[in-house]
């Protein structure tokens, strides 16, 4: 059942754990989503990036997230737009059904350049005016994660200060806050070994105390997956990832919503080539298409035990507009 982003944010809170939150540009990811939440019986945040988006012709996409949460009745699914540059793209997404915005006003529109305080303040404060009369929940960003993916990144980091965090989150009513706190978009996040700035997390949670917290760029780049692709001609050499023990510290300090979108992208990119390597004379996609869809479910399910989420699913009636508005009366 499609659900204000804000229920599984708030319900995560409360009872410490995260929600995974995992990116979706085709059919196969969302039923691997899905099918790995039902399996668990976990929330989850289906997300799609602007790229994703446009990839699917706007409404593509859309059309099979609600086709996943009807399927999944039982199952609190909140569809989300990753990293929107303004109010454009937002209203877009509301339009589209969108149950939770992002915006990242962190970044100008192109997605490069670092917006001031004021200016992300003001952004995200016109969508917040925007979205919540909608029903709709609203993820800012402070600080600037490292790396890059889909176009969106600065490529350096800026850890999130926690008086301007204070600062923010005082004027503009967002549902919730990513932070960045030295993790990194893509499948190279590190030279050398994962560290979190968990001091400064720690801060920013005592400092806004009922404020969900979110971690972006939260993959985990699993050795053994990138083997697998290493192993059938793929070439990714040095990743490094944000290490399992390193986010489960991080939870208990507010962290309510946890992205991962690299992890799975390697295991479909690994079984895909696993597959081809194995049967070259194979043609017919649903024959890759499934063993892919498989791994990424495997990747799902185990992120949503290791983030404290399966099990969790909260039970939820069929919300009204009225009754998703008042969510955010303040
Ligand atoms: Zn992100």
């Amino acid at each position: 059942m499609l659900v204000p982003g804000k229920i599984l944010l708030d319900h995560a809170f409360a009872n410490h754990y995260a929600v995974g939150a995992f990116n979706a540009n085709n059919m196969e990811q969302v039923q691997a989503i899905i099918d790995a939440a039902a399996e668990t019986q976990s929330p989850v945040f289906i997300q799609v990036s602007r790229g994703a988006l446009k990839y699917s012709r706007m409404t593509y996409l859309r059309n099979i997230i609600l086709a996943a949460a009807e399927e999944h009745p039982e199952i609190p699914v909140a569809m989300h737009l990753d990293h929107g540059n303004g109010l454009e793209i937002v209203k877009t997404a509301i339009d589209l059904g969108f149950t939770s915005v992002m915006i990242d006003g962190s970044l100008d529109e192109t997605g490069k350049i670092p917006l001031s305080f004021e200016e992300n303040l003001a952004v995200t404060k016109a969508v917040v005016d925007y979205a919540h009369p909608f029903g709709v929940s609203v993820e800012a960003e402070l600080g600037t994660l490292g790396g890059i993916e889909d176009e969106v990144g600065s490529g350096q980091i800026h850890v999130t200060d926690p008086e301007q965090a204070v600062e923010f989150v005082k004027q503009a009513a967002v549902d919730s806050l990513a932070v960045a706190i030295g993790t990194s978009h893509g499948a190279f996040k590190f030279k050398e070994k994962c560290v979190l700035a968990h001091d400064v997390l720690e801060e920013i949670h005592r400092r806004i105390l009922d404020m969900p917290l979110v971690m972006h760029g939260s993959s985990s780049v699993p050795d053994d997956l990138v083997a697998l692709v290493n192993q059938y001609g793929g070439k990714m050499p040095n990743t490094k990832g944000v290490e399992i023990a390193q986010i489960q510290q991080a939870i208990p300090h507010g962290v309510a919503k946890v992205n991962v979108d690299t992890d799975g992208r390697i295991a479909i990119t690994g079984a895909i080539r696993q597959f081809f390597a194995e049967h070259p004379e194979k043609f017919d996609p649903r024959e890759y298409l499934a063993p892919a869809r498989d791994a990424l479910k495997n990747v799902v399910q185990l992120r949503m035990q290791q983030f404290g989420a399966a099990g969790n699913a909260p039970k939820i009636h069929q919300l009204t507009l009225n009754e998703s508005k008042k969510f955010y009366d303040r």
